[in-house]
């Protein structure tokens, strides 16, 4: 008997339901057996006041079937309530997030002909979309990026497994690693380590903004592409366009507990209801989902028809065909049943998918590393000149065992010494020890009390430690040895 797998199904917001529907249909008719359970989450779940925009009967549903297809959710710009799209993924720690293009037949693009084939593996749940974010003084704002090393092992291990179950030659990762040396700076070290255990796979790093250029330049030169989560999601709307657009992207978010199955695009709210958008995006994402589920047959089924639909000209949704000569969402979607059986399955179309518990037994860890504290960076909030910050901190720590070493503002030194920064009112002030020995927690609070003893407002601490006798801080720009 055919197995039935149990899905939750979010309809989401603005286009989510019509190229939801779409989906499901298609799905259904290609005969795979699956029950739909339906709950929601993003804009509709806001108004209801539930400020995470996700409620707790969809993550319990969630939880009991692991598997989720969903439409694009309405995210609140600037203040106000964070992404339901983000705090699914981070919830259910879904840190993969795959995202793969390739060139459609009959949608003309200035890269037709070069049979570009190219995936994205974005991490998912770190980097700047971890929230972290604090306004440190009423005119300055600031978000941590955090890179960590079984968040980097994690998605890299998992690129080269599916670099090898895809049989990809040639893997790049990139990073910003010349400018942020200890976060992106981690993502590329681990990548060199990770890629010895795959010595089969070319593995390459690239500068990620030269990687954007050369994605518009000479995009067949890449197969598959590990990324921080920022860049990847900025890489793959790119990626995306090469081959017709936002309409044609989709994407899995895999992890351990859940798998979530979506379109790379948004809510497009100016189309929603007007039956014409693209459904593709969410149907190739059904089509990763069956896969994933084991239903590969369906899954070919339904990417040949999709394909099949597109190379006739007649039968071509508004982003690409115009407005006129377009069909609508609707009957796109008719079609590609009408196409299911007729068009051939590829051959070489791969069954094989990665097996995300093997990718986590393979992690190796984090070496054992020596810690020592030298100092401690100070933010200050503070109005006035370097000269004056200067002037009142130079002497606070005397008869310590720390020294002013610097101030900085906004990254650049600016004391002691001339300079031409412009400065906002939020200092970066650098102490570090005289001698060379570890300072102690205590050492740190009795500089703070001197500190506040001065009226000066300190708004928040970095300790500058020594990994292995190495610094695990960054200079500033223009600060010396
Ligand atoms: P968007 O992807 O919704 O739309 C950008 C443009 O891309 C559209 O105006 C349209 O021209 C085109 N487009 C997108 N999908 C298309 C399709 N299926 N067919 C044809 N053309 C398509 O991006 P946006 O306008 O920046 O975002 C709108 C909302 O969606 C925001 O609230 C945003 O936060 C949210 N969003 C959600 C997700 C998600 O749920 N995963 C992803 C991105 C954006």
């Amino acid at each position: 008997m055919k197995k039935t797998h149990l899905v939750t199904l979010i309809p989401g917001d603005g286009i989510g339901p019509e190229v939801i529907a779409a989906t499901q249909k298609i799905i259904a008719a290609a005969g795979a057996s699956i029950e739909w359970e339906t709950r929601h989450a993003g804009a509709s779940v806001f108004k209801q006041g539930i400020p995470s925009g996700v409620p707790q009967e969809t993550i319990d549903s969630i939880n009991r079937t692991k598997c989720v297809l969903k439409g694009p959710l309405e995210t609140p710009v600037g203040f106000g309530e964070k992404s339901a799209n983000v705090t699914l993924r981070k919830l259910f720690e879904t840190f993969a997030n795959i995202r793969p293009v390739s060139e459609y037949k009959g949608v003309a693009t200035p890269y037709s002909g070069r049979n570009l084939d190219i995936v994205m593996v974005r991490e998912n749940v770190e980097d700047l979309y971890a929230g972290i974010e604090h306004m440190q003084t009423p005119e300055v704002a600031q978000c941590l990026k955090i890179i960590t090393r079984p968040g980097c092992e994690k998605i890299i291990r998992y690129a080269f497994e599916y670099a090898r179950t895809q049989k990809k030659k040639k893997i790049h990762c990139a990073t910003k690693a010349n400018i942020m040396k200890f976060t992106e700076g981690l993502f590329k070290k681990v990548f060199e380590e990770v890629s010895k255990d795959y010595p089969e796979i070319e593995a390459q790093h690239i500068i990620v903004d030269n990687c954007a250029h050369q994605l518009v330049k000479k995009p067949e030169q890449f197969e598959v592409i590990v990324t921080t989560n920022m860049n990847g999601d900025i890489l793959s709307d790119l990626t995306s366009a090469l081959i017709g657009g936002l309409g044609f992207a989709p994407s899995a978010n895999i992890g351990e507990h859940a798998a979530i199955f979506e379109a790379v695009h948004g809510s497009a709210p100016k189309y929603a209801g007007k039956d014409q958008i693209n459904p593709t995006a969410a149907i190739l994402s059904g089509v990763m989902m069956l896969k994933h589920l084991g239903e590969f047959e369906a899954a070919a089924k339904i990417e040949a028809a999709v394909r099949l639909t597109w190379e006739n000209e007649k039968t071509q949704t508004r982003d690409i065909a115009g407005d006129t000569r377009a069909i609508g969402t609707n009957a796109f979607t008719e079609e590609v049943i009408r196409n299911l059986g007729r068009a051939t399955v590829r051959a070489e179309a791969t069954k094989e998918t990665v097996d995300v518990r093997k990718v986590l037994t393979k992690l190796t860890g984090t070496p054992k590393t020596h810690t020592q504290v030298q100092g401690a960076d100070i933010f200050l909030e503070f109005n006035g000149t370097p000269g004056d910050l200067g002037g009142i901190l130079e002497h606070v720590a005397d008869n310590t065992a720390m020294r002013l070493k610097m101030i900085s503002n906004r990254g650049t030194k600016v004391f002691p010494g001339e300079t031409h920064t412009s400065c906002v009112n939020h200092w970066r002030c650098r102490f570090i020890n005289r001698n060379g020995k570890e300072i102690s927690d205590r050492q740190i609070y009795d500089l703070l009390f001197r500190i506040t003893e001065l009226k000066l407002k300190w708004v928040h601490v970095e300790k500058l430690q020594d990994f292995d006798g190495k610094p695990a801080y960054s200079k500033a720009q223009g600060e010396d040895a």
